[in-house]
């Protein structure tokens, strides 16, 4: 199983079908196969061998799943970097990575100087953009003047790229992931959905250097779909891609699906072509759920649960178990390639229902951190990759993700998951975001604190959240401190950093 694997059946069973639609431009299977050989060809002209890393510094285009193929085609590792790191953040990855050829896209010429200062180690710079190339950085046409390779053909565990998690615990580590990982976990992910698109358009919207839009990438290739690379996210553009494409997949993090049913223009859209919607990555609330799939009727919903040490995925809620209300609020169960068990502290499993670590076992676990031997000992052990996400499976084998154990709250001795009280939160007329979180407190150890975005003209006092919760929950799940915020601290991959509010919120007084 490898990456390449898609473009030769797509060359040998419809050449003239578009593979890529990007704005005005469209690449045939057949244009993309001479595009993906010669940039194979340019890049062992530049040097490139067997196991090089090559960095890729581009939101999503055509451009990026022709570098990506390109690079797998060369017998090399890709390595995507996050387009929201600073120029700092990229040279650290660049060097850490050993990058030596790294593309970027129009919006980074700006920092390759930069780059090349820190990065002693990066030889050359390829433009694939389509502004002007500025000197001392090489055209992707020069590439493309080059001799077609041969596709290496690598697969199984060879390495097809180091990828960064998303940094919301602490900073990115880079996963070693093998082309067989990517192409098994996107190929089972589509299976545990049960019904699948086939051919049609797949909006990519996700930013493709995280896993979650990656393997959205690869499944599109794998349904025999016309990627569509949309390159930044827009609520309008978004909608506006589905129904000009009439797309029949697109996958979306929570953040992005709030976004799009909050967009006061989008039922103006035609989105009924759409057959799946596909997400996950971080929790959702049950509120926006059901808001979603009334937002998009046509769609089957799909949710996946993992990581980017787990290829990603590893569990999947699929739709018809959306329509249950104790299922829809689980991960669903665990892929075909994947064994999932809950432990508790000492490394034993519990009994169903109650809450330890989540771990996992299968084809899908990483080849370990890059160059982190210690870190990757202590996330594998005995075959057992350790999420550090709580969560218990019930009688019949659904996963029930409770939080990040960083993320859980002890408040009293007892146990408070910050998720359970900002579903809760969710659901009050006044909110529009929350975040949950513990601060240190004399009396409590940690108390409850919630971070609210409020909807425009509402108020909200701490006395009438700590009313609305206790109508559901615990009283000491309830929130002892209420602080509202504009806007939240995020990810590139639409997380709420909850360090950061930890970090901020700190040194306020419990109200
Ligand atoms: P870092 O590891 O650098 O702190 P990260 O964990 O956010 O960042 P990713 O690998 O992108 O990096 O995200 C994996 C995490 O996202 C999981 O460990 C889990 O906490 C969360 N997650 C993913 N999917 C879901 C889901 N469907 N429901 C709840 N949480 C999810
Ligand atoms: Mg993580």
């Amino acid at each position: 199983m490898y990456l390449t694997q898609s473009l030769h059946r797509a060359v040998r069973q419809s050449p003239d079908h578009p593979f890529t639609v990007y704005g005005e431009r469209t690449h045939t299977a057949r244009q993309t196969y001479d595009v993906v050989s010669r940039i194979a060809g340019g890049l062992a002209a530049l040097g490139v061998r067997k196991d090089d890393r090559v960095g890729l510094l581009s939101p999503n285009t055509d451009r990026f799943c022709q570098v990506a193929l390109g690079v797998a085609w060369a017998d090399a590792v890709v390595v995507p970097l996050n387009t929201r790191w600073s120029g700092k953040e990229n040279a650290y990855a660049l060097d850490e990575a050993g990058v030596t050829v790294l593309f970027v896209d129009d919006a980074f010429l700006p920092v390759v100087a930069e780059l090349r200062e820190r990065v002693p180690g990066l030889r050359t710079v390829v433009h694939c953009g389509d502004r002007p190339t500025p000197d001392g950085v090489v055209p992707l046409a020069g590439l493309l003047a080059a001799e077609p390779a041969e596709d290496a053909h690598r697969r199984g565990d060879q390495p097809a790229g180091i990828f960064y998690t998303g940094g919301t615990t602490g900073f990115p580590k880079g996963v070693v992931l093998g082309h067989r990982q990517l192409v098994l976990a996107a190929m089972g992910t589509l299976m545990a959905q049960r019904r699948v698109p086939h051919g049609g358009a797949c909006v990519l919207v996700a930013p493709a250097f995280h896993l979650a839009g990656f393997g959205s990438w690869i499944a599109g290739m794998l349904t025999d779909a016309t990627v569509v690379p949309v390159p930044v996210f827009d609520p309008a553009g978004v909608l506006r891609a589905v129904e000009r494409h009439r797309a029949k997949q697109i996958m979306l993090v929570p953040t992005m699906i709030q976004l799009l049913v909050d967009h006061p223009g989008a039922g103006e859209f035609d989105v009924s072509s759409l057959e799946l919607l596909a997400y996950g990555g971080s929790p959702i609330s049950e509120a926006l759920l059901v808001r979603a799939r009334a937002a998009f009727p046509s769609a089957r919903f799909a949710q996946a649960y993992g990581m980017t040490e787990l290829s990603p995925t590893t569990a999947v809620l699929c739709d018809e178990d959306h329509d249950d209300p104790v299922l829809r609020r689980s991960a669903g169960r665990p892929v075909p390639y994947s064994r999932v068990r809950i432990v508790d502290e000492a490394g034993r499993e519990v009994p169903p229902g109650e809450v330890g670590e989540i771990v996992v076992a299968g084809d899908h676990v990483m080849l370990g951190y890059w160059k982190k031997p210690a870190e990757t000992a202590a996330a594998i052990r005995n075959g057992w990759l350790h999420t550090g996400d709580g969560g218990y499976l019930d009688e019949r084998g659904y996963l029930f993700v409770v939080d990040r154990l960083k993320d859980m709250i002890i408040s009293g001795g007892e146990n408070v998951y910050s998720t359970e009280v900002e579903n809760v939160i969710a659901q009050h007329p006044a909110v529009a975001q929350v975040a949950v979180i513990g601060l240190p407190d004399d009396e409590w150890g940690e108390r409850v604190h919630a971070v609210v975005a409020l909807v425009p003209g509402a108020t909200l006092t701490v006395g009438e959240l700590r009313e609305f919760c206790g109508r559901e929950i615990a009283g000491y799940k309830c929130p002892r401190s209420l602080e509202i915020v504009e806007r939240f601290p995020m990810s590139a991959a639409g997380k709420i950093l909850k360090r950061e509010l930890r970090r901020a919120s700190g040194n306020q007084a419990p109200g």
